[in-house]
């Protein structure tokens, strides 16, 4: 699709971003690096591999430079992803960077945890004020076995630093996978209830490396939910802002409980993000077909007018839906090449 350069000009100065599906864009999704130091069975089983002509990762500078292009556009939650984003030895450095961008409201981080009992409050510090920590299960072993490192116990304890360094929101991710963490279903629910945290249950999605994975292991998203109606939980309405989750509470519950079902109808009509890779691609969409290069537009601090317009323009070829249903699931290898 084209799009004529007044109209990319005439949002651009509105300071707000949409697509052809009406739909607005308040969320950054930034990956820092595409190296990770787990093996989780369904997103890097072997371990992280250098992919052939991967050019590095975004300089501090040119992050700044992106974040402040998507900022004047009207995103105003940036979220730091990987591969393991705090692999970045620049992650601090680059997290108070972030913040600090004019209309940046809120930076939120997305971690497997190995490091965050030691620097939960530092990178609170920094200016990052939500978490995401990965927890697929609560058994040692069985989390051993999903991630390849026995750290179950030090990802808890970082939780706790987490809280006690004043994140908020906190909230737990758990890929759901039929046969490996199913039958964790009422034990995880219980955890919540005793925790004040929100926890999402992720369908497992199906990438370019995965299919196998994936074919044992889906499971709907609305197994999840049946669990909860039968417990008592009652769906909450979506926040402003809010991420892709449908979420449910309960009375006598201290958490809160979230599913991501990207299989589910519908799951594309409220999408309000866009990813930007550590090579500095936009991905209009997780199942998209590759990223659109940036990264020239990235290396002055005088091509921040062009970059806007260029953001604008092709946000503009972002389709209604990802193409999921037609068993397409686009280019991405696994969802550490592009920040999940
Ligand atoms: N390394 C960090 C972590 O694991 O939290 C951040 C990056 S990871 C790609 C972001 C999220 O994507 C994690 O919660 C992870 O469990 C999830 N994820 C990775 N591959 C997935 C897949 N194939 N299906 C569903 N979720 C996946
Ligand atoms: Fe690493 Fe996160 Fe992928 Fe696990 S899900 S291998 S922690 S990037």
């Amino acid at each position: 699709m084209k799009i004529a350069p007044s109209d990319s000009s005439a949002q651009a100065a509105s300071g707000r971003l949409t697509d052809p599906s009406g739909r607005s864009f308040e969320y950054l999704r930034l990956s820092l690096t595409d190296v990770c130091n787990f093996r989780c069975t369904y997103c890097l089983p072997n371990g992280y591999r250098k992919a052939a002509g991967r050019t590095p990762d975004l300089s501090p500078d040119e992050i700044v430079r992106a974040v402040t292009a998507f900022a004047r556009l009207g995103l105003w939650k940036v979220r730091l992803t990987g591969g393991e984003p705090t692999l970045r030895a620049e992650f601090t450095e680059i997290a108070r960077r972030v913040a600090a961008v004019p209309g940046i409201r809120r930076v939120a981080m997305t971690t497997n945890g190995y490091r965050l009992a030691d620097h939960a409050a530092e990178w609170r510090a920094a200016g990052v004020s939500a978490i995401n920590v990965s927890i697929d299960s609560l058994d040692p072993a069985r989390f051993a076995a999903i991630t390849g490192h026995d750290r179950l116990d030090e990802v808890l304890r970082g939780v706790e630093a987490a809280r006690a360094a004043g994140f908020d929101p906190i909230k737990l991710n758990a890929v759901l996978m039929r046969g490996v963490n199913d039958d964790e279903l009422e034990a995880i629910i219980a955890f919540v209830r005793d925790h004040d945290l929100s926890l999402r249950f992720i369908e497992v999605m199906r990438t370019n490396d995965n299919a196998p994975f994936f074919q044992a292991h889906h499971l709907p998203g609305q197994t999840v939910i049946d669990a909860l109606s039968r417990a008592g939980w009652t769906r909450v309405a979506r926040a402003p802002g809010a991420g892709p989750a449908v979420e449910f509470a309960h009375s006598d519950a201290r958490g809160r409980i979230g599913i991501i079902a990207p299989y589910a109808q519908d799951f594309c009509a409220t999408c309000n993000r866009l990813r930007l890779s550590a090579e500095g691609k936009l991905h209009l969409c997780l199942f998209g077909d590759g990223g659109l290069d940036l990264r020239p537009l990235l290396q002055d601090d005088a091509q921040i007018d062009e970059l806007v317009e260029r953001i604008v323009a092709l946000t503009a070829r972002k389709a209604p839906s990802h193409r999921l249903h037609d068993g397409n699931s686009g280019a991405t290898p696994h969802l550490a090449s592009i920040g999940g």
